[in-house]
């Protein structure tokens, strides 16, 4: 079943004025329930505006983003519950944590949503375990938190809400390569064991060949790519036009040959440059 659908999608900052720019022009993908997408391209090129419009965040200049085969802006009043079920984690989102208590932080989405306060409760314990918050740390100030905690802290208030597609934008910016490997960690978990549809924004390409099954590529506004990580990856000249060097391109090829990936002989003959 499609989980997330996008028609020609194209959004224009600052319409009508001279400083008009597309920043995601004509995007149409299909995302199936239960996939792993990767989303990767450079910096400015349109990714967190395209992912914006997933939960209606923004609503499309022209074109349709369609959830479970509906449009959502079909009725606009509803897209609250668009929200829901589309959870969104911006990059640096423990800078939108103001609860007293991390327990508290938590439970603002699902208290948002006409939950009795056991299912409330509920809810909060299961996002904190699957990030790995133990319970000492429930009853804090999310203040008090380093860096990686806040940023769990913020991860589970978005997956309290149960999402039926999460959606997650450079959630390891700015962490150290530890606290980045556990983060990455929590979400495969967390998609192994509840079967979500996951969109991870990612620059870390060695991330997206470890985890995701599709991969989307966009440039300049523009979809050039969507396809299994195998099939993205394996295409070397466009790895090398990204920007990458042979380096990362032999560790991305290392990831998707521990995954089982059989690469063409083509990307043997750059991995041994
Ligand atoms: P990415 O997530 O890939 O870094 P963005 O979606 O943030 O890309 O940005 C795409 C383009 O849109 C960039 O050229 C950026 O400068 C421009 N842009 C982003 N946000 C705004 C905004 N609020 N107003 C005008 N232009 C914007």
């Amino acid at each position: 079943m499609t989980a997330i659908e996008t028609k020609d999608l194209t959004y224009l900052y600052s319409r009508g004025t001279p400083f008009e720019k597309a920043a995601v022009d004509g995007v149409s993908v299909s995302i199936e329930e239960g996939d792993f997408v990767g989303v990767i391209g450079h910096t400015g090129s349109g990714k967190s505006t395209f992912i914006q419009h997933l939960n209606g965040l923004l609503r499309p200049t022209s074109g349709q983003v369609l959830l479970y085969g509906r449009d959502i802006w079909e009725e606009p009043k509803k897209i609250r519950e668009v929200r829901f079920q589309v959870g969104l984690v911006f990059q640096y989102p423990e800078y939108q944590l103001f609860e007293e208590t991390v327990e508290r932080d938590i439970a603002f989405g699902p208290s948002n949503m006409g939950l009795s306060p056991g299912e409330i409760r509920d809810r909060v314990r299961e996002a904190a375990d699957f990030v790995g918050l133990s319970p000492d740390t429930m009853q804090k100030s999310p203040f008090e938190l380093s860096g990686g905690q806040k940023r769990r802290v913020a991860i589970a208030g978005v997956l309290a809400m149960r999402p039926r597609v999460l959606i997650l934008d450079e959630p390891t910016a700015g962490l150290d390569p530890k606290g980045r490997d556990q983060i990455f960690h929590e979400i495969a978990q967390y998609h192994g064991k509840t079967g979500s549809t996951i969109l991870l924004v990612s620059h870390s390409m060695e991330d997206v060949a470890k985890y995701a099954k599709h991969v989307l590529v966009i440039n300049d506004a523009r979809k050039i790519a969507f396809g299994t990580v195998d099939e993205v990856f394996s295409h070397t000249g466009e790895l090398v036009e990204m920007g990458l060097a042979v380096p990362q391109i032999t560790k991305i090829f290392a990831q998707l040959r521990a995954r089982g990936f059989e690469l063409s002989p083509h990307v043997y003959t750059v991995e041994a440059a």
